[in-house]
């Protein structure tokens, strides 16, 4: 169907000059029209119509890296032991919790991510998955549930040596069956749990398959100081020997804890840096600091959430006092994604994407001081309505393509029988 959204403020997101125009999306056409004149538009059947009075409209969001595999933690009890150190948040928490996920799990922790990133407007998500025990067609699971909720998406399975080689080998060969009929990346986990045979399969499957990798990158020193003790080099240096680097496909997520010759690895490489402010945070690992970093860094979530507006504020405020980040980098790396999924030809963010932002201010809004706005009031309470590939999937803040109350009550049991699981 044809969308309308009549008498809007459309806010260009790369210029972010402001019009006040009707926007028409022609079905069938990855492209947004500005027709002045809608009496034709709105009398042809098959057009579904938007007023936009007094709302802005402006491109929707992307998540540059998440866990769709973690929406089900929310709420969920301590761990059997507390962990003291990044080793063993990851071993109590998330290393207990993957391998006790199953089809039905990875099916609704999918669902609920893909409408919680709608609804904080994000049309498409770039995902890092782990299902240790749960590996063969995970990947299929994941993308048909975002395809159900209409978001758009860039999949990877996490392949590390951290359960033994048989589960390797399936991470491997799950990685080579999705590839063959889908975009999706080449997932490591980190350079701490692959070792240097894992390393080059990977590498032989990003080359033949022109993909990249996506891999979480010295986010505790402990990366460093294993990759050091075990490999007598530094993660960036280990990832460049192995030819990771060279695609601009890549992925490289937090990017903490890294030298300056790293960061001059990375600078010189086409790949880009994913900045997670609130996981960084929340598991005590460091500040992110973009300086001689480049400027290919974009914000991820990494599936604490999905709503990048919230990450973008995280990113400014605590970039005060470690990063050199100011209103506009802030915009920019919030943006992006746009422009790596645009440079490496992925498909589903073209500008049929838009969210409807009813967002009322008390002072003056306009190109010159949009920034501001962005970082002090707009939020995801303000996103009405989200477009994404061409249709509408979220209409008065109310999900159109699934039942999200039907959802959510399945996914309580699912969660449920996960921490039940958890604690055997
Ligand atoms: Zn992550």
């Amino acid at each position: 169907m044809s969308i309308l959204l009549k008498n809007s403020t459309f806010i260009d997101w790369k210029t972010l000059d402001f019009s006040h125009v009707n926007i028409f999306i022609e079905k069938g056409k990855n492209e947004i029209q500005f027709p002045d004149k809608t009496d034709h538009l709105v009398n042809r059947s098959g057009t579904e119509l938007l007023d936009c009075t007094g709302k802005f409209v402006t491109k929707s969001f992307g998540v540059g890296h998440h866990h769709a595999y973690s929406a089900l933690a929310r709420g969920m009890g301590s761990p059997n032991k507390k962990p003291e150190n990044f080793y063993e948040i990851l071993k109590y928490v998330w290393w207990t919790l993957d391998r006790c996920l199953d089809r039905e799990m990875i099916e609704y922790s999918a669902l609920v991510t893909a409408i919680a990133c709608a609804k904080a407007g994000s049309t498409f998500a770039i995902d890092h998955h782990s299902s240790p025990f749960a590996i063969n067609g995970s990947l299929e699971i994941i993308a048909k549930a975002f395809d159900k909720v209409g978001i758009s998406h860039l999949l990877c399975y996490e392949i590390s040596d951290r359960e033994g080689i048989k589960y390797k080998q399936e991470a491997l060969d799950e990685t080579e069956s999705y590839l063959k009929d889908h975009q999706g990346l080449v997932g490591l986990h980190a350079s701490f749990t692959v070792n240097n045979d894992t390393l080059e399969q990977a590498a032989e499957l990003m080359n033949r398959f022109n993909s990249g990798i996506h891999i979480h990158v010295a986010e505790d020193p402990y990366d460093q100081d294993f990759c050091l003790r075990k490999y007598g080099k530094r993660v960036i240096y280990r990832l460049n020997d192995s030819g990771l680097l060279k695609s601009p496909k890549t992925l490289l997520s937090h990017c903490l804890h890294i030298d300056e010759d790293e960061k001059d690895i990375i600078r010189n490489s086409p790949c880009w840096v994913v900045q997670n402010t609130e996981s960084n945070l929340n598991n005590n690992v460091g500040y992110f600091n973009s300086e001689h970093l480049g400027s290919r860094i974009m914000l991820g979530t990494d599936g604490m959430h999905s709503d990048m507006l919230q990450s973008s504020k995280a990113a400014f405020l605590v970039g005060q006092g470690f990063d050199n980040i100011d209103y506009h980098l802030t915009y920019k790396r919030f943006r992006n994604i746009h422009n790596y999924l645009i440079e490496n030809q992925f498909t589903g963010d073209d500008e049929n994407n838009l969210v409807v932002l009813d967002y009322n201010t008390p002072t003056p809004i306009d190109k010159n001081n949009f920034h501001g706005q962005f970082i002090y009031g707009i939020n995801s309470n303000h996103i009405s309505d989200v477009i994404s590939n061409g249709r509408v999937i979220v209409r008065n803040r109310k999900m159109v393509l699934v039942d999200e109350a039907e959802i959510l009550e399945a996914s309580k049991y699912h969660a449920d029988r996960l921490w039940r699981k958890m604690q055997e």
